[in-house]
């Protein structure tokens, strides 16, 4: 894509509007009443916009399935059929690690969810609309090009992201990851890409207990000890991301939307409540306007306390969809 087709903001909130892609086989991949990671953070989700009265406010669109290749791109022959060629029978479960199962549904939620990701990058490429939240599950920012692990099958951001660079020609991207874990996924699969700007913070030592990465231009993944709040992360964006995102000047910013670093998370050790989402998401909405024309694809990756992650969602999507 030429540089001046996206190098001006084109936000019109007259006639684009912020949607929620999602899909029913989404709630389908069940990896087992014990795990976390479950279907009813979807319907948490749904619950907490109908009691925000949200729902009617947002366009909904149904994610369709990624086409193979799209996949592809960021992820090898060898990690697709790690999942394709392992999916048990109805009522079974095929664990690939200790806490990242197959159930007979999970190929067809992987490929809903990174067709969510992909779908909405397009719709708002295209000028269909705003921003986009994907509400989908399995997350991804823990898989690897070559390996499902962490809760995660197919990395949606990256799929999406490289979907952006390589079809629709962008040349300068942002990823921005709030989820309390690193994303290693993500981090693996664009460290030698000066077209990818990575920014997050992450609890550290923690899951997936990675080496902190010398921080440079496009790598501004910032590990913060276990207690650590909204000060703190607001310290980290405003001395590390925000300059970087700034410089790096980004055509279109996805986000890995965790909400696993809230205080009422157990998951993680973190103390963040949803003020401080709210506050993130406008920080980068800021840098979505001047730098990229307001194009944001947001992807849920965690969040495993159901209340906790609804009214943390509901206060990101408000932001998105200006209504806060
Ligand atoms: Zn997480």
């Amino acid at each position: 894509m030429a540089e001046q087709q996206h190098a001006q903001p084109d936000t019109d909130r007259t006639t684009m509007s912020t949607a929620i892609y999602s899909h029913p086989d989404c709630l389908r991949h069940d990896m087992g009443d014990w795990h976390p990671e479950s279907p009813s953070r979807l319907q948490a989700i749904e619950d907490q916009l109908i009691l925000a009265r949200l729902d009617g406010l947002l366009e909904r669109r149904l994610a369709p399935l990624a086409e193979v290749p799209a996949v592809l791109r960021n992820h090898t022959e060898s990690a697709l059929a790690l999942v394709r060629d392992h999916i048990p029978p109805p009522g079974e479960t095929y664990a690939l690690d200790a806490d990242t199962l197959l159930c007979h549904a999970s190929y067809d939620a992987a490929l809903r969810a990174a067709g969510a990701a992909l779908a909405a990058t397009d719709a708002v490429l295209k000028g269909e609309l705003a921003n986009a939240f994907c509400a989908i599950r399995p997350p991804g920012h823990h898989a690897t090009p070559s390996a499902p692990m962490g809760f995660c099958l197919f990395n949606n951001v990256a799929i999406a992201a490289r979907h952006a660079l390589d079809s629709h020609g962008l040349e300068r991207i942002a990823i921005v990851d709030f989820d309390v874990h690193h994303g290693n996924g993500t981090a693996d699969a664009f460290r030698d890409d000066p077209r990818v700007l990575m920014a997050s913070f992450f609890q550290h030592p923690f899951y997936p207990y990675t080496e902190p990465e010398a921080l440079t231009a496009t790598c501004v993944n910032v590990p913060v000890p276990a207690g650590s709040g909204g000060d703190v992360v607001r310290q980290v964006a405003r001395e590390y991301w925000l300059p970087a995102l700034h410089a790096h000047r980004p055509q279109m910013i996805f986000i890995s939307a965790g909400f696993d670093a809230h205080r009422d998370d157990d998951m993680g050790g973190m103390a963040l409540v949803e003020a401080d989402y709210a506050w993130i998401t406008r920080e980068i909405m800021a840098v979505a306007r001047e730098h990229a024309g307001g194009r944001i694809v947001s992807c849920l990756e965690g969040g495993y306390d159901l209340s906790a992650l609804g009214r943390s969602v509901v206060a990101h999507l408000k932001v998105l969809a200006e209504l806060d």
